[in-house]
């Protein structure tokens, strides 16, 4: 079977859906994913895709053990004005499914385009135990608190979710709330979740009663363990949209089978996404090493926030947000940490913003590729 890419989805339009479903399937409900690597695509979901998506989402929390007694707070894409901080939008309970099965805390909603202090107070005020949101916006959180002292005791866990969990943005997590646990999930609109972490170990577990994933190299070929590849994903259970060895645009690598006594097969890591990768002169393209808090704040620590934009094999903006201005030497040393982080001395312009934008997903991409990187593809 050849691959299934985005483009081949949005370009066959209604001749992608069925139009004859086992009538026990039930209900179709359009979904769009958020389109934070172009153009969305639309998904039907049923019925009985959902169950499948509800009873993985339960297996997750019950791996993890999670009171749901508790208090949960998420900061999550929304649209502009609803859930704004510090208050946020109150539930009574954590909402569907887990409210449909068992009795539950309050939970609130934060916008995640809202600004950090701002959330930092939602948190301060609110207290939950539990908190979810994408791992770019939890390590903004995170290096806040370090910057200015908070703590937050009450957190009990920090669950990741909506992009790769990075091992910078870990280690920032880690370092502000060392008393918190931190569990990430992989999923995506189009299957729901794909893969959570084992509770005994930090690799992940794959779901393979809803989905047949693979890891391909470039000639989509299978991986061997510890080799990086794109994953293709299979849905099992979703009739109404036929997904099979569809490219997500992620990267991710096999692991060996766990202790844990779960049988689902493991993924060590996943890398994340394909427009998140540096694109080198010779058409390689890899993970970009942005380098150390600690390293850049040798040369200056006026650096708030930063953005790379790859537009070319040689070209690199290099987008920040200070909070003094910076000399020309400070700029200089600057340029020469990242030709030698990325491995190469590309031409890199420093840009300075008031804000950065969010992705269509309401994510924070530090490092975005604009060069085309159709040689991946099939
Ligand atoms: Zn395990």
């Amino acid at each position: 079977m050849p691959v299934l890419t985005r483009d081949l989805i949005q370009s066959a339009g209604d001749d992608f859906i069925s139009q004859q479903l086992p009538e026990f399937h039930g209900a179709c409900y359009p979904m769009e994913t958020s389109g934070s690597t172009g153009k969305p695509v639309r998904i039907i979901a049923t019925d009985f895709t959902r169950l499948f998506y509800d009873a993985l989402m339960l297996r997750e929390h019950d791996w993890h053990r999670r009171d749901f007694t508790k208090k949960l707070l998420s900061i999550r894409w929304a649209r502009r004005g609803f859930a704004e901080p510090p208050l946020g939008h109150q539930q009574s309970t954590w909402g569907p499914p887990i409210n449909q099965y068992h009795a539950t805390g309050s939970s609130i909603f934060i916008n995640v385009a809202s600004e950090t202090h701002k959330q930092i107070d939602a948190l301060l005020l609110h207290s939950p135990h539990y908190l979810l949101s994408y791992p770019s916006q939890l390590a903004a959180l995170a290096e806040y608190c370090l910057d200015n002292n908070i703590c937050m005791p009450f957190l009990e866990e920090i669950r990741t979710t909506g992009e790769s969990l990075r091992d910078d943005y870990a280690q920032s997590i880690r370092l502000a709330w060392p008393q918190t646990r931190l569990t990430d999930v992989y999923s995506s609109v189009e299957i729901g979740n794909i893969a959570q972490q084992c509770p005994e170990h930090n690799h992940y577990h794959v779901n393979q009663e809803n989905v047949l994933l693979e890891i391909v190299d470039e000639h989509n070929q299978p991986c061997e363990t510890g080799k990086p590849g794109r994953v293709l994903v299979t849905s099992l259970m979703n009739y109404a949209t036929p997904l099979i060895r569809y490219e997500l645009g992620d990267y991710a690598e096999w692991g060996n089978p766990c202790q844990c006594g779960r049988n689902l097969p493991v993924i060590k890591k996943i890398h994340g996404r394909k427009r998140n990768r540096l694109v080198l002169p010779n058409g390689e393209s890899l993970f970009p090493y942005l380098g150390e808090r600690e390293d850049r704040n040798k040369i200056t620590t006026a650096v708030r926030k930063f953005q790379f934009i790859q537009h070319t094999p040689h070209d690199i903006e290099y987008k920040i947000i200070v909070s003094q201005p910076l000399s020309p030497e400070q700029e200089n040393q600057l340029r020469q940490l990242h030709q030698k982080n990325l491995g190469y001395p590309f031409n890199i312009t420093i840009t300075y913003v008031d804000h950065l934008p969010l992705n269509h997903a309401g994510k924070y991409e530090e490092f975005v590729s604009l060069v085309n990187m159709n040689h991946s593809r099939t």
